[in-house]
């Protein structure tokens, strides 16, 4: 668990002069993330945490419903993008190798796990059958904008689902909205699950997750008991003109700003058939593969849950994202009581297996506060004469900025890390 006078976290006054979204100014105030080019960002250190915090919910809930982890390559031949006749569209980067063979940099992977599943699958024996992996995708996005919400290299989870008939494709979109429902729930967002329309992908039906947020560029449709994409709302017959604004069933529609984070498809036959995916039933005859598709940008939660729950002083993190539990301040020089005191209360809490970032800089009180509130750990637990002479240790819970009842400094490790456990337990 690191120390902050030896960890990569460059912190900044001020946000990019470009920046407008709060979440990319925050993250890269916060020294989260870095831009390397026009669409393009390096995660540091504690941003790297928290994303990978999100890719570590998502691996779980992907396994509970038996989908099974692999890894495809960016870099692909452009012939099965022609097969399915997508090699033409415009946000897809193309190149060629020195032997003049034509490329291109996956924007996703149908292609390619239909290119497989084509050579593999056989029978129905061998279905149903989801496979997933995390992997960067390159798209040459018109607009890459506010910081890590949209880039033109990106991580995603990309699942796939392969059944025999229309029937499996529904058993098996279920089990991914139940899924994308927990991961959702897990992360702390505020989410809605909304129909959508099906667009590049082709097919029969598909969902988006939407996050609230001032920076989305989407929008959507709510009532009690409503959620759904703006351009289905006003096409449904349900949504009246009323007035200045809409209504559906008497009560008034509120459109909100909204940024997509998932996004899941029920693709039907649409890469089977092109790309040869069949397989034989129980009478020898040769039937095309039914076909799911459903993603996920780790990235854009993290930065919706930014945007969600920032507050004037910096980010305030769900627990389950935060890239640090407990943000550790020790005030007053090395050498003195109270530092010794902060070194034994580090050593205590990193040996009880606490996530904290302990921040031992010679740097003044208000540049460590500052600091702290700019990166948004759960916990801030500080360490000063005033913790010495009193026996207490200061705790701050971020959200809000409340203090909570101190902790015993002195005295043997485990009553404080009851107590940091049980106060960790009771964060949103
Ligand atoms: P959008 O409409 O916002 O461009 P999309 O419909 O192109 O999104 P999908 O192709 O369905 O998105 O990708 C699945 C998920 O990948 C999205 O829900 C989002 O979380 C993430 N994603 C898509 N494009 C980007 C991007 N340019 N930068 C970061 N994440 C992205
Ligand atoms: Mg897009």
């Amino acid at each position: 668990m690191p120390r902050l006078s030896e960890y990569f976290l460059p912190t900044e006054k001020q946000p990019p002069s470009d920046a407008e979204a709060v979440s990319h100014k925050l993250m890269v105030r916060a020294g989260l993330i870095r831009q390397m080019g026009a669409g393009m960002w390096t995660w540091l250190p504690a941003g790297w945490r928290v994303h990978e915090r999100v890719v570590g919910i998502i691996r779980e809930e992907m396994n509970a419903i038996g989908a099974q982890e692999l890894l495809m390559p960016v870099l692909q031949p452009a012939e099965p993008w022609r097969k399915s006749g997508r090699l033409g569209i415009e946000e897809l980067f193309k190149l060629t190798d020195r032997k003049g063979s034509e490329l291109v940099l996956a924007m996703t992977h149908e292609e390619a796990i239909t290119f497989h599943v084509a050579q593999i699958v056989r029978s129905y024996r061998d279905l149903p059958l989801i496979l997933y992996h995390f992997q960067v995708k390159e798209r040459d996005e018109p607009r890459p904008r506010a910081g890590v919400l949209r880039t033109r290299e990106f991580i995603m989870k990309d699942s796939y689902s392969f059944d025999r008939d229309q029937a499996g494709l529904e058993e098996s979109y279920a089990l991914h909205v139940g899924a994308y429902d927990h991961i959702m729930e897990r992360t702390g967002l505020r989410f809605y699950r909304v129909e959508s329309e099906v667009g590049m992908m082709g097919g029969l039906g598909a969902h988006e997750y939407m996050a609230p947020c001032a920076a989305g560029e989407d929008q959507i449709a709510l009532a009690p008991g409503y959620a759904a994409n703006v351009e289905v709302a006003l096409r449904s017959a349900q949504v009246h003109e009323h007035g200045d604004g809409y209504r559906i069933g008497g009560e008034p529609l509120a459109i909100e700003p909204a940024i997509e984070v998932g996004n899941i498809f029920k693709l039907g036959t649409r890469y089977s058939e092109p790309l040869g995916a069949r397989y034989l039933n129980e009478n020898d005859e040769e039937l095309p593969v039914w076909m799911g598709s459903y993603g996920i940008g780790p990235a854009r939660i993290v930065a919706a849950a930014v945007e969600q729950f920032a507050d004037e002083r910096g980010i305030s993190w769900p627990a389950a994202l935060a890239p640090f539990a407990v943000h550790l301040v020790a005030i007053g020089a090395a050498g003195t009581l109270e530092h010794d005191a902060a070194e034994r209360l580090y050593e205590t809490l990193r040996d009880g297996g606490v996530e904290v970032l302990y921040d031992d800089r010679d740097a003044g009180p208000g540049e460590k506060f500052a600091d702290a509130e700019l990166l948004g750990c759960p916990l801030r637990l500080t360490v000063g004469r005033r913790a010495v002479e009193s026996g207490e240790v200061e705790v701050q819970i971020r959200r809000g900025r409340k203090d909570a009842p101190g902790l015993p400094l002195a005295g043997e490790g485990a009553e404080l890390l009851r107590a940091v456990d049980e106060l960790w337990r009771s964060l949103p």
